[in-house]
C-alpha cells in the first residue's frame, strides 16, 4: 500500500483536519499521480457536511485534481511517467453499459465510482478524493492536461470547466444564441468563460453589483443583478438557455420566466432541498427545464482541449491546507474569486 497524507471531515460538519491514510498498490492498467493542486468544489461543502444525505466518513474530499504521473502499472499505455494528468468527479464505472460505451460515465447504469465518498468495484473499499499527496487511478479515468495551461488554475476544470461545458454544447450555445449563466461562482465563471469562447451572447445574472467587472473582463456581454428591481420584467422571454449553479433555494418559476420560447433552463446546481415548478412557468412559452451531471471522459478530454486552444483556465486564490476550512466558509458566503485551489505540497503527516 502507499501512505497518503491529506485532509478529511471525520464526520458531518466537523471541521476537516490532517488525516492519514493508504492507496492501492497499483494494477496493471493503474497510474500513481503526485497531487499537485486540487480545487475546492462546493460539492464538496454539500458532502462534507451531509447535505445531501448518505455521506461516509472519513471523508477525503476533491474532485478537481492535478498531478504528474509518478509511477504506471505494467500494462498501461495511455500515460508514461512525468505527464501533466488531471482526475475529475469519477474515478471508474461498469465499463459495459450503454452509457460507458458511448463514453457517458457519468450516467452508468450501475453507477459511477466517485473520486470520493463512493466505494470501489469492490462494492466496499471506500475511495479517497484529492486533497492529499497521491492517488491511484486506473488510466482510462485519468485526463491529459494540456501543456500550456499552468496545473493549478486548470485543477477546477476538472468539475467546475466540464459541468458548464457539457450542458453548453449539449444546448448548442454558439453564435446567435443568448446563454444566461445564473451565479457566477466556481462553476458560474468557467460558464461564462467557455460560453464567450463558443461564441454565444453572454448574460450574468448575479445577485448583486459585486462580480460585474469581473464578468465583463471574462467575456460577459451583459450584466444584471437578479435583486435590482425590474430586473425580471426587463429580461422576461430573453434567453434561449440559462444555466442555473447556485447551490441556494431559489424560486426557479420567477427565472423560467426569462427563458424564451422553446428555452432551457439547464439546473447544475445542487441545493439541499426541493424546489416546487408550477406547470405554468413551464407551459408559458413551451419552456424545459433540464438538469446536467459532469461530463464523460472523452467530453472531459474535449474540453480540456478546448480549453488549451482557448487559453481558458480558471480564477483562483491559491490555499495551504491549512486554509480549507477558512475556504470553505467564505465559498458558503459568496466570497470566492472564483475557486480555491489547494496547493498540495502543503500537506502534513497528521500528528
Ligand atoms: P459556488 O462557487 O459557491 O457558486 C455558487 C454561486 O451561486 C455563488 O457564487 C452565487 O453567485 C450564487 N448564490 C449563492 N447563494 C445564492 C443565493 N442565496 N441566491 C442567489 N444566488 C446565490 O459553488 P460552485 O462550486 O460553483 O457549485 C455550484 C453548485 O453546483 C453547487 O450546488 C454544487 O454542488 C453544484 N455542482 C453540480 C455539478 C453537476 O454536475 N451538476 C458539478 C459541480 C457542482 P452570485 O454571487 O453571482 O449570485
Ligand atoms: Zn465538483
Ligand atoms: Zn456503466
Amino acid at each position: 500500500m502507499l501512505d497518503a497524507i491529506g485532509y478529511a471531515a471525520l464526520k458531518a460538519k466537523a471541521p476537516l483536519a490532517p488525516f492519514s491514510f493508504e492507496r492501492r498498490d497499483p494494477r496493471e492498467h493503474d497510474v500513481v499521480i503526485d497531487i499537485k493542486f486540487a480545487g475546492i468544489c462546493h460539492s464538496d461543502i454539500h458532502q462534507a457536511r451531509d447535505e445531501w444525505g448518505g455521506s461516509q466518513f472519513p471523508m477525503v474530499p476533491g474532485h478537481e485534481i492535478a498531478g504528474i504521473v509518478s509511477k504506471i502499472g505494467s500494462k498501461v499505455t495511455k500515460y508514461k511517467v512525468g505527464d501533466k494528468v488531471g482526475v475529475g468527479c469519477f474515478v471508474d464505472s461498469c465499463r459495459k453499459c450503454t452509457y460507458c460505451n458511448d463514453g457517458l460515465q457519468q450516467f452508468c447504469v450501475e453507477g459511477m465510482t466517485g473520486t470520493y465518498n463512493s466505494v470501489e468495484r469492490d462494492g466496499k473499499t471506500p475511495t479517497q478524493g484529492g486533497y492529499s499527496n497521491v492517488i491511484v487511478v486506473d488510466e482510462n479515468y485519468v485526463l491529459r492536461m494540456p501543456d500550456n495551461l499552468p496545473l493549478d488554475a486548470a485543477a477546477p476544470l476538472l468539475c467546475a470547466g466540464i459541468t458548464l461545458y457539457s450542458p453548453l454544447k449539449h444546448w448548442k450555445a454558439g453564435p446567435g444564441k443568448k446563454v444566461a449563466i445564473l451565479g457566477m461562482g466556481g462553476l458560474g465563471h468557467m460558464g461564462v468563460k467557455l460560453a464567450h469562447a463558443l461564441g454565444a451572447d453572454v448574460t450574468v445574472l448575479s445577485h448583486s453589483h459585486k462580480k460585474e467587472a469581473d464578468a465583463k473582463r471574462m467575456g460577459a456581454d451583459h450584466f444584471y443583478a437578479t435583486a435590482d428591481e425590474g430586473t425580471f420584467q426587463k429580461l422576461a422571454n430573453t434567453f434561449d438557455l440559462i444555466i442555473c449553479t447556485v447551490s441556494q433555494d431559489i424560486d426557479w418559476n420567477q427565472y423560467l420566466t426569462l427563458v424564451k420560447v422553446d428555452g432551457s433552463m439547464v439546473l447544475v446546481g445542487v441545493p439541499e432541498k426541493p424546489v416546487p415548478v408550477g406547470a405554468f412557468s413551464m407551459i408559458m412559452g413551451r419552456r424545459s427545464l433540464a438538469g446536467s451531471l459532469i461530463g464523460g471522459i472523452p467530453e472531459t478530454q474535449e474540453m480540456l482541449d478546448f480549453c488549451g486552444k482557448h487559453n481558458i483556465v480558471c480564477d483562483i486564490e491559491k490555499i495551504s491546507a491549512d486554509k480549507i476550512n477558512e475556504a470553505y466558509e467564505r465559498v458558503v458566503k459568496s466570497d470566492v474569486r472564483y475557486r480555491f485551489v489547494i496547493d498540495a505540497a502543503t500537506f502534513k503527516k497528521a500528528s
